[in-house]
């Protein structure tokens, strides 16, 4: 995945010189932790990424990592700088790629839930929903987590689980934070952006469901209020649940669907789908047009669910 994503920040650049419209800040990621231990051990972990030709983390030490970030608490007790990092407003990438596919032709179908595919000759001749049948010569089954239940309906198992994660929406009233900040003793992360501030985090293994709990939305209210020395806004701001596609490998599930000739799959992302857009869209478009993708991304293969 790594080796894969070497390109993702080139690539999230050339769709904005391609004219889409999104808001991407890239003054790097601000990893803050209240123990030295952890710190330690997780700047152990993000060191392994040079040898993939990312940029080293930049150890900090108390002072430093203050000098870099005025907003933090006294408790923090170092940190790390991840330079080359970037971040995006998801809601502006997502209204941005749409408006883009638009105006080259294509057609969006929203509250249009797939319900079924007519499966002829190992070929999918149309997606169904409702009553509706949508035909095609190829289909790509892209329905995040709920690709599963759509795979199922052509007989492929792949094993995807909900992985749960909350955000919070705040209005940005303070002082801006300089970075992107990761709250490493608690995985929790808060991205500045003009406008507004996200907080969200969490890992919730509790199946197929969009319950908001609002417990848990404090939860990263308050996670976050512990490393910060400035207050939070008051405001009640915009809670978000949705579901991560979880593989049981952690790896994407990328490639042609077993046993159907006119069908590929993109899903399992997990905590990267948006990091691995670009490249995943890439490889797939590759493998769809040459039947070969430059990158090697054998271990995504889906038959890897497939018993023999
Ligand atoms: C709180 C949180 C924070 C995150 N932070 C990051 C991050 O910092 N960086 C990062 O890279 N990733 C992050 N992620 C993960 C990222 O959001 C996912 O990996 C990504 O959204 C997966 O994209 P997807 O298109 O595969 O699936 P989704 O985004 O889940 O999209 C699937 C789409 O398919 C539609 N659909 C479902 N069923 C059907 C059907 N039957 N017919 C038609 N359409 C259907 C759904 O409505 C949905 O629009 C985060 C996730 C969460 C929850």
């Amino acid at each position: 995945m790594l080796a894969l994503n070497l390109r993702t920040v080139e690539l999230y650049d050339r769709l904005r010189a391609d004219g889409v419209e999104f808001e991407m800040h890239d003054d790097g990621l601000l990893v803050a932790f209240l123990d030295e231990q952890g710190l330690q051990s997780e700047f152990a972990e993000l060191r392994k990424v040079e040898r993939y030709g990312f940029p080293a983390p930049q150890r900090l030490g108390r002072d430093a990592v203050r000098t870099l970030e005025p907003s933090l608490a006294d408790q923090v007790v170092g940190g790390m700088l991840l330079p080359a990092e970037r971040h995006v407003q998801p809601r502006s990438l997502s209204l941005g790629l749409m408006r883009h596919l638009e105006r080259a032709g294509v057609e969006f179908r929203s509250h249009t839930s797939v319900d079924g595919f007519d499966l002829r000759n190992g070929k999918i001749a149309a997606a169904t929903a409702q009553r509706e049948r949508i035909g095609g010569d190829l289909f790509v089954l892209t329905a995040g987590v709920w690709t599963r239940r759509l795979a199922a309906m052509v007989h492929v198992p792949l094993p995807l689980e909900a992985g749960k994660g909350y955000s919070l929406m705040l209005p940005a009233t303070g002082e801006p934070f300089r970075h992107a900040l990761y709250f490493g003793d608690t995985k929790v992360v808060l991205s500045q952006y003009r406008d507004e501030l996200r907080i969200a985090g969490t890992m919730e293994f509790s199946g197929y469901n969009a319950t908001l709990d609002t417990r848990r939305v404090q939860g990263l209210r308050k996670a976050a209020a512990r490393y910060l020395r400035a207050e939070l806004p008051d405001e009640r701001g915009q809670a978000w649940t949705g579901m991560r596609p979880m593989t049981p490998d952690g790896l994407p599930v990328i490639g042609r669907l077993p046993g159907v000739e006119n069908a590929f799959v993109s899903t399992g992302h997990s905590m990267n789908g948006v990091f691995m857009a670009p490249v995943s869209g890439e490889a797939l478009a590759e493998l769809i047009l040459d039947g070969k993708t430059r990158a090697d991304i054998g271990a995504f293969d889906p038959r890897r669910f497939v018993r023999h």
